[in-house]
């Protein structure tokens, strides 16, 4: 999908937000959702959504909308620092599928690094098993203040 289009309300992240599909939950408000990325680049890999809009990028989304979205991607980035320790971390984000973007549904990835762990590639990490998403989700949770 290029920049141009319709918001598809069947997207996976739109899915999770309304609960009809599965997630790893951390951190939830009435307008933001973070929950672990299911095929992670790199240990700890989250993504952090807003509930209330249509937006399929950065682009299309509403001001107040992104500074509540980016205030809570610091939180949730700070949680993640804390809980796992990394030497860096990526805050990432793409727009239209030139450009590396799958879904179409506002997001910003949290990917943290480690500098003798190669990041793998982008949605070619494979699936995560559940259960570790589940710890790291409690172990960030622990950590948002
Ligand atoms: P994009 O390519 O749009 O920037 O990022 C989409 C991200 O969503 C990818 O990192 C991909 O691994 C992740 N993803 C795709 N489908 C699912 C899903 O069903 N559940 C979760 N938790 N993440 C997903």
């Amino acid at each position: 999908m290029s920049l141009d289009g319709a918001y598809d309300d069947q997207n996976i992240f739109a899915r999770i937000v309304r609960g009809e599909a599965p997630a790893v939950k951390i951190y939830e408000d009435h307008a933001v959702l973070a929950f672990m990325d299911v095929f992670p680049q790199s240990r700890g890999h989250c993504l952090v959504v807003s509930k209330t809009s249509r937006a399929r990028n950065l682009l299309d989304v509403e001001p107040e909308v992104l500074c509540k979205l980016m205030t809570d991607v610091q939180r949730v980035a700070r949680a993640v620092v804390a809980a796992l320790n990394p030497d860096g971390v990526v805050i990432t984000q793409f727009n239209g599928s030139p450009a590396g973007q799958t879904v179409f549904h506002l997001h910003v990835h949290i990917i943290p690094r480690w500098i003798d762990q190669p990041l793998k590639g982008h949605g070619q990490g494979g699936i995560a098993d559940v259960d570790a998403l589940k710890v790291l989700a409690e172990q960030i949770a622990a950590k948002i203040s």
